[in-house]
């Protein structure tokens, strides 16, 4: 059984610098790749941010914050991943860009290496079919903000062995997180709950049933739901949702995934959520307003 001591995590957006972080603080050697060298330096500002708020909860104690931070190289030179014992990928959800993504790594990691895709929605057996290990590859479906959220969804593509899925389960447990497994089916189980609820949220809003504030207090206090579906959909990003929303649709062929066309056009628009400051609410201010 391989010993994994060294990650690597393939983009540095929310959910990569969460999941170095969560990596980092509990002993792991990580290098953090992305294609773009602002999106690591904005990353490791997160996490820094991220890990003084843990002190400041008392969620852990002071001196593991340099430590953690001096775990994370950081890089945009995919070579560097030459001696890695795991990669854990969270690149923009796209399913030819991420094929892209574990083409490349299969010419540059160790024969032993596991892959892990955090994809949110595409097939996990067809993202492992373009890799030279089948066996060792297989989905860990973190949550948003990795380092509050508790849930790891496992996901085991057609040929994932046995050691690979007893490697992520051990990861996950060494992480804090606990987990859950989910058949390789779009979307998996979270998403495939979560992500029609907020598209039917969008079409609340497209109808006219209710406006941005009504819809999320109706969700908040109504169903007593921590956050309203347009909040929660800012927060994971509208692009995400657009992206979950289409697999949904083509991968189970059924009209009721259909995605609504407002969410579509907020995409269009780049007004994506929190990531860039603006989706259902605009965040410039001290408090977010509704864009609609
Ligand atoms: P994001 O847009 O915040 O970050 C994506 C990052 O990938 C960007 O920094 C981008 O520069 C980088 N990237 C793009 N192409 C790359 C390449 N070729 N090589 C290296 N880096 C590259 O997106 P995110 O919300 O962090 O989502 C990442 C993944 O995690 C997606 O698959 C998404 O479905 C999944 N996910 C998202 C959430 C969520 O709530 N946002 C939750 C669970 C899983």
């Amino acid at each position: 059984m391989v010993e994994i001591q060294r990650i690597g995590v393939v983009g540095a957006g929310q959910m990569g610098n969460g999941i170095a972080h969560v990596c980092a603080l509990s002993g792991y050697d990580v290098r953090l790749n992305d294609i773009s060298a602002d999106a690591l330096e904005e990353a490791l500002e997160t996490i820094r941010t991220n890990l003084d708020r843990q002190v400041s909860k008392e969620l852990i104690s002071a001196d593991e914050v340099e430590p953690a931070l001096a775990r994370i190289q950081t890089g945009t030179d995919i070579g560097k991943f030459s001696d890695i014992d795991l990669v854990i990928e969270a690149a923009t959800e796209n399913r030819d860009l991420k094929e892209k993504i574990f083409r490349g790594l299969c010419e540059v990691i160790p024969e032993h290496a596991f892959l892990a895709t955090n994809t949110s929605s595409i097939s996990v057996t067809r993202l492992a079919s373009v890799t030279d290990r089948p066996g060792r590859f297989i989905g860990m479906h973190f949550m948003n903000p990795v380092p509050l959220m508790k849930l790891v969804e496992i996901i085991r593509g057609l040929a994932t062995e046995q050691e690979t899925y007893e490697m992520a389960t051990r990861l996950a447990g060494r992480l804090g997180k606990t987990t859950t497994n989910a058949e390789d089916y779009p979307a998996f189980i979270v998403n495939r709950v979560l992500v029609p609820m907020i598209n039917e949220a969008v079409y609340a809003l497209y109808e006219g049933v209710g406006t941005v504030e009504s819809i999320d207090t109706a969700m908040r206090l109504g169903a007593n739901h921590p956050m309203g579906p347009l909040t929660l959909a800012d927060f994971i990003g509208l692009d995400t949702c657009l992206s979950i929303m289409q697999v949904l649709h083509d991968g189970l062929a059924d009209t009721k995934y259909r995605p609504c066309p407002l969410l579509v056009k907020y995409v269009e628009a780049g007004w994506v959520g929190r990531k860039v400051g603006r989706g259902f609410y605009d965040y410039s201010g001290e408090a977010p307003v509704p864009t609609r």
